[in-house]
Formats: structure tokens, C-alpha cells, sequence
């Protein structure tokens, strides 16, 4: 039996990151599926370019853009349209209104009584324990705030209920402006004026879709990457870790598992029980992706933007819609549009759904909105089971206990967006992260190890 340095299982953008960080280690990457990259999947069809899972990566910093580049995918990438910058949410009379100080200040969306509310969130005491996203948003800035702006920004991040997300684990960013700033509208104030163009993010994609970058980072791996090869379960022999896949057995000297948390819980098991059930307590969500193409005509509304959000208070069962052919180029032929349109998440069970249903369904709600004629010439749905981990109140003591649990189990790392971020970036981050700890650094040495031509980073 073969003995590897370190074996990678996942191939979705959090294992294939950490591939391409560790690629001096020369790792064997083994996915369940017949492709790589997880949830990051693109359909060309019929002219149409629809994204399946994510549909846009938000850069910040250095990381993504040095990978980006070091992969030589430059010239693929493609900003988005800067009328992106304005969001739509429904209002009470199911009106679209742009998000911005207009809709804070101005009447359409909240009533004058939750704009005079605001005036006081910079005097208001900072939180205690955990708290839900809905507590947090409710004491600081009021109850319209948070069912008409901050929830339906919930539903288009993690399809997420506002009452079971914790708010320091799901939306750090939030508390730690409390905490630095003692008020959230003082802390944007800072930020805003200390940044400058500095600290600017953008939001692109792939002349052909997200599923370039997994695609990418895969054929940096060749023969190193095995396809349709579950973990089936794992042991632990001396001093290495033995791996069952369909009909093989491989041995390694680390692990790193890049896998949703319900599949290591289940590996994980006959190991560890304790280690299982804290993971197999993250919630995943059912979401399903609906891509429909038009002709321009038949869609009134100008779709000058990212997209609409829906509030949930208004009992429509879509989460939102984003303008695709609008935010990236050649997403549609000639005279045609493209939406992307989201349904089920924590607040709405669509597991079981099939796909002409869903169509019918974001179709029926989405007509009235976007003022939308006829049926699509393109419809294509795509149904994600077990689609984003929700970070719920006591999320961040869940991964205190699997780190503690880890030091029981030498040379195993434990890696995915159920951890630090669900966003394709936070994902990147955390594999480049792992690749700088010191015990990354000087590569094991299993008997396929073989020096790369890459340098160490
Ligand atoms: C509908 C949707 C829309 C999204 N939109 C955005 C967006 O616009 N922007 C953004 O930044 N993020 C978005 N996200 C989030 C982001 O896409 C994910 O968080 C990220 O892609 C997760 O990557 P991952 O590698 O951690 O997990 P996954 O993509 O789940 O990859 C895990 C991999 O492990 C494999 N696997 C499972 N079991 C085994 C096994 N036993 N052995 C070997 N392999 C196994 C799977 O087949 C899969 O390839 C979206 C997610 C969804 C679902």
C-alpha cells in the first residue's frame, strides 16, 4: 500500500485552495463527485451562462486576487457592472426600492417612527452574551430595520432565519463595530472616512462562469486529483491515517478534510462520538437556484442593478432574484435577459421539491415584481440539499469543542465553510491561512512524495 504525505478529500473551493496553498507537499485530492468544485457550478446552455451555486466573488485584500493571478485567470475575470452597487428590497406596498441612505432617510421603506429610532442607536448599550442576528438588530436599530433591510440581506447570504443566526459567529463585522465603535452608525462613519478608495472591495466573476476558478486550481493538480472517490471511512494505524475509498485503501501522514460537516460527522463517528454530534448539530438549509432567460421584451422593469431582495414578512415564498445578465457580461444572447432567483433556505423546507415546480413558483412571484410577460425561453433549477451551514447561536462554541476534540486526533485538519466564512473568499482564506501555520511548512514525506517545481510559499 502506497504511503502519501498528505491526502486532501473535497474538491469543492475550500479543498482545492488548500491544495493549491499546500501544492509543495504534493497532495492526492479525492473527491466523492465526478467534478470539481463543490457547490461553485456553471451551466452554459442555449447562449444563456447561469452560475448554480455562487454567483459573484467579493475581493478584499490581497489573497484572492494574488491567487487569481497566479493562476493566470487575469484576463478571465469580469468586474461587475458598477450599477450593481444599487440593491432592491420589496417594500410594504411590494414596491422596489433601492437600498441606500434614500431608503433610510427618505419614506418608502421604513416609517417615520423607525427613522427617528435610528437617531438614538449611537446611545444605545452595547450587548451582552451571544445574541441573534434579530435580538442585536432589534435593540440597535429597531424591528423595521431588521424585517426590512437586514433580514432579507440574511436570506440572500445564508438563506438564513435572523432568529437562530448567531450574530457574532454569522455577521462578525457587525458586533465588532459595536464593540470598537460603542454604535454602528459612528463605526460606518469611521470606516467610511478611514478608508477611502483603500479598503475598496470588488465583485467579479469568470468570462465563463465561477466554475473557472475550481476548474483552474483542478488542472493544477492533473493525476493528483481522483474523481468519483468518496472517504468512505477512515482509521487511525500508528502513526498514519488509513483511508477507504470504493475499492482502495490508502495510507497517509496527515488528513486534511475539506467536507461539509454533516459527512465528517459521519466519518468522524467511530472515532470520536463527541466530536459527531457537535457537528452534526450545523443546520444546512435546502436552496434551490433558478436561472431564467427572457427576451428583453418581455420583462418591463429596466433591471438596473444587483438584484431585488424579498423580506420574509411578506409571505412570498422567493428569497430574492438577482439581475445576472445586468452584473456580468454575456450571461445572455443578444436581446435577451438573465435572472437568477433563490428559493427555500432555514424559513422555507423545499427539500423534495422538483424542478418544474420550483420554476413555476419564483415565475409566479417574480411576474408582478419585474413586471414579466409570457414564459422564459431558458428555465433551469437547481436544488442544493444541503446547501449553506448556518453559524446559529452557539456556533462558535461548537468549534471551540471540534478544536478541542481535534488535539486527540494527530495530523488530521478539519476544513470547510461551516467554519470562517461561507463566502468563496472566506473559504480561500481559511486554506491559505492553514498552509502558513508552522506545521504546514516543511512537507511530509510519503513514499509518492515528490519535490514540485513550484517553490514553497
Ligand atoms: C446556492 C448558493 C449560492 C451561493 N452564493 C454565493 C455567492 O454568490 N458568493 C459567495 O462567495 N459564496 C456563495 N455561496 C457559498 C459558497 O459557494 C460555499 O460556501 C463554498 O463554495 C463552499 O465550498 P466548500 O469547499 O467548503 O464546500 P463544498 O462546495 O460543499 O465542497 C465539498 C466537496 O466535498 C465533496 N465530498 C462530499 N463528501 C465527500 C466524501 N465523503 N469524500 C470526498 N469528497 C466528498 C463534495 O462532493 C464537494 O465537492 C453560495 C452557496 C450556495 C449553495
Amino acid at each position: 500500500m502506497r504511503t502519501e504525505a498528505l491526502i486532501i478529500a473535497g474538491a469543492g473551493i475550500t479543498g482545492l485552495s488548500a491544495a493549491w496553498y499546500l501544492r509543495h507537499w504534493n497532495p492526492l485530492v479525492l473527491e466523492a463527485s465526478g467534478q470539481p468544485g463543490g457547490n461553485v457550478r456553471s451551466l452554459e446552455k442555449g447562449g444563456f451562462l447561469s452560475d448554480l451555486g455562487p454567483n459573484s466573488l467579493l475581493l478584499r485584500g490581497h489573497q484572492v486576487p494574488e491567487l487569481i493571478s497566479e493562476l493566470g485567470l487575469g484576463p478571465e475575470l469580469c468586474e461587475a457592472n458598477p450599477v450593481a452597487r444599487r440593491r432592491y428590497v420589496l417594500n410594504r406596498r411590494r414596491e422596489m426600492v433601492a437600498l441606500g441612505p434614500g431608503a433610510l432617510l427618505g419614506g418608502r421603506l421604513l416609517s417615520l417612527q423607525a427613522r427617528l429610532r435610528l437617531l438614538g442607536e449611537p446611545f444605545r448599550s452595547p450587548s451582552g452574551p451571544e445574541e441573534s442576528i434579530s435580538s442585536f438588530v432589534n435593540r440597535r436599530l429597531g424591528p423595521e430595520i431588521l424585517h426590512w433591510i437586514v433580514s432579507p440581506f440574511v436570506s440572500g447570504v445564508f438563506a438564513g432565519d435572523p432568529d437562530r443566526l448567531s450574530v457574532s459567529a454569522a455577521l462578525p463585522r457587525l458586533t465588532a463595530m459595536e464593540q470598537e465603535s460603542g454604535s454602528l452608525i459612528r463605526a460606518a462613519l469611521h470606516r467610511r472616512r478611514g478608508n477611502g478608495h483603500a479598503g475598496r472591495s470588488r465583485l467579479v466573476s469568470f468570462r465563463h462562469g465561477m466554475q473557472t476558478l475550481p476548474e483552474r486550481l483542478a488542472s493544477t493538480l492533473g493525476d493528483r486529483l481522483l474523481l468519483n472517490s468518496p472517504v468512505e471511512s477512515l482509521q487511525r494505524e500508528g502513526n498514519l491515517w488509513k483511508i477507504r475509498s470504493g475499492n482502495q485503501t490508502l495510507q497517509a501522514e496527515k488528513l486534511l478534510l475539506a467536507l461539509p460537516a454533516p459527512v465528517l460527522a459521519a466519518l468522524l463517528r467511530p472515532l470520536h462520538t463527541g466530536i459527531a454530534e457537535t457537528l452534526d448539530e450545523i443546520f444546512y438549509p435546502a436552496v434551490a437556484t433558478i436561472g431564467l432567460g427572457f427576451p428583453r421584451q418581455q420583462v418591463e422593469h429596466s433591471m438596473d442593478g444587483f438584484g431585488v431582495l424579498i423580506p420574509r414578512v411578506l409571505g412570498i415564498q422567493t428569497l430574492g432574484a438577482l439581475f445576472s445578465s445586468t452584473l456580468f457580461p454575456d450571461r445572455a444572447p443578444t436581446g435577451h435577459v438573465l435572472l437568477t432567483a433563490f428559493l427555500g433556505g432555514a424559513q422555507n423546507d423545499i427539500r423534495g421539491g422538483e424542478e418544474t415546480g420550483m420554476v413555476r413558483q419564483v415565475l409566479e412571484d417574480l411576474r408582478p415584481i419585474l413586471r414579466i410577460q409570457g414564459d422564459p425561453e431558458y428555465a433551469h433549477a437547481q436544488l442544493w440539499s444541503q446547501a449553506i451551514p448556518q453559524y446559529e447561536i452557539g456556533h462558535q462554541k461548537r468549534l471551540e469543542q471540534v478544536n478541542r476534540f481535534l488535539e486527540t486526533l494527530p495530523n488530521l485538519s478539519l476544513m470547510g465553510n461551516w467554519r470562517g466564512g461561507v463566502a468563496v473568499g472566506d473559504c480561500i482564506a481559511q486554506a491559505g491561512e492553514l498552509a502558513r501555520a508552522p506545521a504546514w511548512q516543511n512537507p511530509g514525506t510519503g513514499e509518492n512524495f515528490r519535490e514540485t517545481t513550484v517553490p514553497p510559499r
